[in-house]
């Protein structure tokens, strides 16, 4: 059974500002207000709708209509924007930061977001980059909800020679909302994320994208015989456009090396097919299922028939 959030004792940070209020943003807002991890929590976002419906949902203390204005009194501060963004948004609050504030993010990449980010922030702030490994298909400020980042990990990227109080600070927030917390190199968080969510996503756009290009009749048969492999690749491929076309312009290395693994794997797969090598498709198909135990053993997946996803919305 999945354990409930419990409130903190006093809160980690007086005044937590959230720039961007989508699935990952408005998650941790509520996550904020199940736990009390921030004394205040203060909203921006550059969709003006998206603002106002943080606002009626209550997920913050006060709503800012600039990046600036939002972060001037913040002790943390978080990009939960697409990583396209994040200079650009630097580059407005940067001046408006407190000393002694701390710099983090959510950015599925960490490479790129330590180089656009980093540079850009004054002398005195602290940065402390971060990736909650968590997530659903739905976007927007009514997408989230306080249990997201349960049981789920959340990779801290800190820059060498950087505040030691400040990654433990950061590692503690993430903590409470029940996120098992691990410190990497960016570039070793990309090439690992690559292959466990940035392939499979190129991959699901690519099936669904190969159906539709199919022509109209026939692709009214894929809808209507979709089976569980189609409908699982259709829920990662409905993930948000802006978000992934960023992951893939900002990833491109560490895409392109386990892309070219991919597709070397493919071709073998493609010539047992062709050779009726029965043998060699059964090895391969006993380790990857042994893989998806291990998945599961870890706690990171349910073995729900449906993957789980109905247990963990129930959970929420
Ligand atoms: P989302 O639901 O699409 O929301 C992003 C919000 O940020 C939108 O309201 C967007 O407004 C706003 N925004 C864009 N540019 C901005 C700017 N310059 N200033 C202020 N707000 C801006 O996104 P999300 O799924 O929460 O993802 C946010 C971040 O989390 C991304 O960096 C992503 O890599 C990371 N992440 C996502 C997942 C996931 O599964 N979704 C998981 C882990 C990490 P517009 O609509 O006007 O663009």
């Amino acid at each position: 059974m999945t354990q409930a959030l419990s409130p903190l004792p006093e809160p980690l940070f007086a005044t937590v500002a959230l720039i961007g209020v989508g699935l990952i943003g408005s998650s941790i807002a509520h996550a904020c207000a199940r736990t009390g991890a921030a004394g205040r929590v203060v909203i921006h976002d550059r969709d003006a709708a998206a603002l106002a419906r943080a606002e009626a949902l209550g997920l913050g203390q006060a709503y800012a209509g600039s990046v600036a204005e939002a972060v001037r009194e913040a002790d943390l501060v978080i990009l939960c924007a697409p990583v396209g963004a994040n200079a650009e948004i630097t580059q407005a609050m940067a001046p408006a930061l407190k000393a002694g504030a701390i710099v983090s993010d959510v950015g599925s990449v960490k490479t790129a977001v330590v180089a656009e980010v980093g540079p850009r922030l004054p002398q005195g702030v602290h940065f402390v980059p971060a990736h909650p490994v968590a997530g659903t298909e739905n976007s927007g400020p009514d997408a989230g909800f306080a249990t997201l980042f349960r049981n789920r990990w959340c990779i801290l990227t800190p820059p060498p020679g950087g505040e030691p109080q400040a990654v433990e600070k950061v590692r503690a927030f993430w903590a409470a909302f029940g996120a098992n917390v691990e410190i990497m190199t960016p570039e070793h968080h990309d090439l690992v994320l690559a292959i466990t969510s940035h392939v499979p996503h190129l991959v699901a756009y690519n099936l669904v994208g190969t159906a539709a290009d199919l022509e109209d009749s026939l692709r009214s048969e894929v809808i209507k015989f979709s089976a569980g492999g189609f409908r699982d690749s259709t829920r990662l491929a409905a993930s948000d456009p802006t978000m992934w076309r960023d992951v893939f312009l900002n990833n491109r290395e560490a895409v392109m090396e386990m892309l070219g693994r991919f597709t070397e794997e493919l071709t073998a797969l493609q010539r047992m097919i062709r050779r009726g090598d029965g043998e060699g498709l059964f090895d391969l198909f006993t380790r990857t299922r042994a893989i998806r135990r291990a998945i599961v053993e870890q706690g990171q997946e349910t073995a729900a028939p449906d993957f789980g996803r109905r247990a963990q919305e129930d959970a929420v």
